[in-house]
Order: C-alpha cells, then structure tokens, then sequence
C-alpha cells in the first residue's frame, strides 16, 4: 500500500492530506484525475476537517494508476512508497516524479 499526502483543499476524497478514494488516477503529466471537487469548495473542506476526527482519516489508496513516464511507473501501476500530491493553479499534481 502507497502512503500518500494530498495538500488539495479542494477535494470530496481529501480530509487533512488524507486521500480516502482507495483508487486513483494519474494523466500523462502527472496530474490527479479522481479529483472531485466540493460543491462548496476550501471552504466546506475546512468545516469538514474540523469535524473530522483522527482515527477515520483513511492511511492511502490501495491502487496508483498511472500514466505519467515516471521511473516509478511500471506497466502504469506506481511502485513508490510513498507519493506527495500538491495543489498547482489548476491541477492537483504528483511531486514524487521522476522523469527517466
Ligand atoms: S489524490 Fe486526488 S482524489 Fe485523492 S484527495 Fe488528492 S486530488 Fe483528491
Ligand atoms: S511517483 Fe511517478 S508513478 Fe507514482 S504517481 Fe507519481 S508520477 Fe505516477
């Protein structure tokens, strides 16, 4: 299983950098695909993290699909242990990368 750390703050899937998705999805370039975002945006994420309590933050996905050239990538699947994703203008984007 992948640790992974979401900084999105705009995310149905994201509480307090925990991603609870279980299967995501990576484009070409690197960038998350199973980003939903809130109907009420940062906001509604920053009333709902304050709701919610520690012990349901879930730990990772059990599945990174990729298909970004990485050299982490094998057959599309990642391979790292751990993977940091961060808020970019319009993308949430993986910051683990590494182009071969
Ligand atoms: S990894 Fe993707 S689906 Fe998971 S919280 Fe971040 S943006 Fe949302
Ligand atoms: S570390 Fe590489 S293979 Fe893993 S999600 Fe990021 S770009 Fe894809």
């Amino acid at each position: 299983m992948i640790q992974l750390k979401c900084t999105c703050n705009n995310c149905q899937h994201n509480l307090k950098g925990h991603c609870d998705a279980g299967y995501i999805s990576l484009s070409e370039k690197a960038d998350c695909q199973s980003r939903i975002k809130r109907s009420g945006g940062a906001l509604e994420q920053t009333f709902r993290e304050m709701e919610a309590g520690e012990e349901f933050l879930s730990d990772a996905p059990n599945v990174v699909q990729c298909n970004a050239r990485c050299a982490y990538n094998e057959n599309n699947k990642c391979t790292a242990s751990s993977v940091k994703f961060s808020d970019m203008l319009m993308k949430v984007r993986c910051e683990t990368r590494i182009k071969p």
